[in-house]
């Protein structure tokens, strides 16, 4: 694959509004802001048949994004992970609070703050009547960078498009759309890009491959922030992760810190033989007789030895047949900040 582009280029001289935002990435390149996204109290209420939702979509949000790092914002449906990240990309007015895109104010200096950000949509809303190209060309214009200074070819290559770069929009896969999606939020080389659910509905494949593109662009310095619903796909990507339901952030930290911060484990002891009741040894831990052939402990292991959960179950007289260990996965923390089990997808669904 090819490498991928840069943050921001810092090439040619540009004209007009162009020159605006590349001054601003000058000085940022001089001055990097510590926090890639920087949101205080961000509220927002749409207003539904010309009155205020009773219920806002974001409630007061606070969040801040380390410049380099790839974080995941994670949420069940409705959580208000897209109006978040519309506020922030300019396509949704905030009711409240302030939002800071590469230490740009979008209140201050909406069209910087907008420069410093490519969005890759939910939804693969393309024009199916342009190609590739002209629509690469097309949103470069409305970010205003100079002709010459257009890498339109480049991005499609980098994306593996290039040979669709004359073929009508509507005759592309779907996983051919959503790569054209991310070269369109990367034409004017921004140095955040933002994901929203860039995997919901795509295959396996797909997944990968994107996924091994945007690590690629974060490892060249572009901060990623991604929202998923898909668990998996946070605890192994990202570095930093927030959660969000019902408007409200209920975590927020870097991902080891979270995975420790539940100090939970599970451990299973299959016996070989069934008992009726549990050992008295197992008193000081939280233990269940999961089948009667199978005892589950759950413990903190900072503070609870496994090796003394097994000499307790073997003093009492049983055999061990077998032994499994579940680590706390995100899924955990999930449920337990949100205790929403219905709605937070994958994993937890397929598991019902
Ligand atoms: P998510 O992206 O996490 O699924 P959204 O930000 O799309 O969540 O939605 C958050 C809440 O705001 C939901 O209750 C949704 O119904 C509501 N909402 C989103 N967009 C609009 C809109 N344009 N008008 C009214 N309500 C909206
Ligand atoms: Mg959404």
């Amino acid at each position: 694959m090819v490498a991928p582009m840069r943050p921001s280029s810092g090439r040619a001289t540009p004209r007009g509004e162009y020159r605006l935002w590349k001054r601003n990435t000058d000085s940022m390149t001089q001055t990097l802001p510590d926090y890639a996204v920087e949101v205080r109290g961000l509220t927002k209420y749409y207003k539904t048949k010309e009155r205020l939702s009773a219920k806002p979509a974001l409630d007061d949000v606070n969040l801040a994004i380390p410049r380099g790092s790839l974080f995941g914002l994670l949420g069940p449906n409705g959580a208000g992970k897209s109006t978040l990240i519309n506020i922030l990309a300019g396509l949704v007015i905030k009711t409240s609070g302030t939002a800071k895109v590469w230490g740009i104010d979008i209140d201050v200096d909406a069209r910087n703050a907008r420069a410093a950000i490519g969005v890759v949509p939910q939804e693969l809303n393309i024009d199916p009547f342009f190609t590739p190209r002209q629509l690469l060309n097309l949103q470069a214009g409305l970010y205003a960078v100079p002709r010459k200074e257009r890498e339109v070819m480049e991005v499609l290559r980098a994306l593996r498009l290039e040979d669709k770069a004359e073929a009508y929009a509507r005759t592309l896969s779907g996983g051919m759309r959503r790569r054209l999606l991310v070269a369109k939020a990367l034409v004017h080389r921004p140095p955040v890009l933002v994901l929203d659910e860039p995997t919901a509905g795509v295959d396996v494949e797909l997944r990968r491959q994107l996924w091994d593109y945007v690590v690629q662009l974060n490892r060249q310095g572009v901060t990623v922030l991604l929202t998923t619903h898909y668990l998996e796909e946070a605890e192994e990507l990202c570095d930093y992760i927030a959660i969000i339901n019902h408007g409200r952030l209920v975590a927020h930290d870097e991902k080891r810190a979270l995975l420790r911060r539940l100090d939970a484990k599970t451990v299973h002891i299959a016996l070989t033989a069934e008992i009726s009741s549990l050992p008295e040894a197992l008193g000081p831990y939280s233990a269940e007789l999961t089948a009667p052939d199978c005892i589950t402990v759950h413990y903190p292991p900072s503070r609870a030895r496994i090796s003394d959960i097994l000499d307790a179950v073997r003093g009492a007289g049983l055999e061990i047949k077998d032994l499994s260990t579940e680590e706390t996965d995100l899924e955990d923390i999930f449920l337990q900040l949100t205790g929403n089990a219905v709605a937070a997808g994958g994993k937890a669904s397929d598991a019902a």
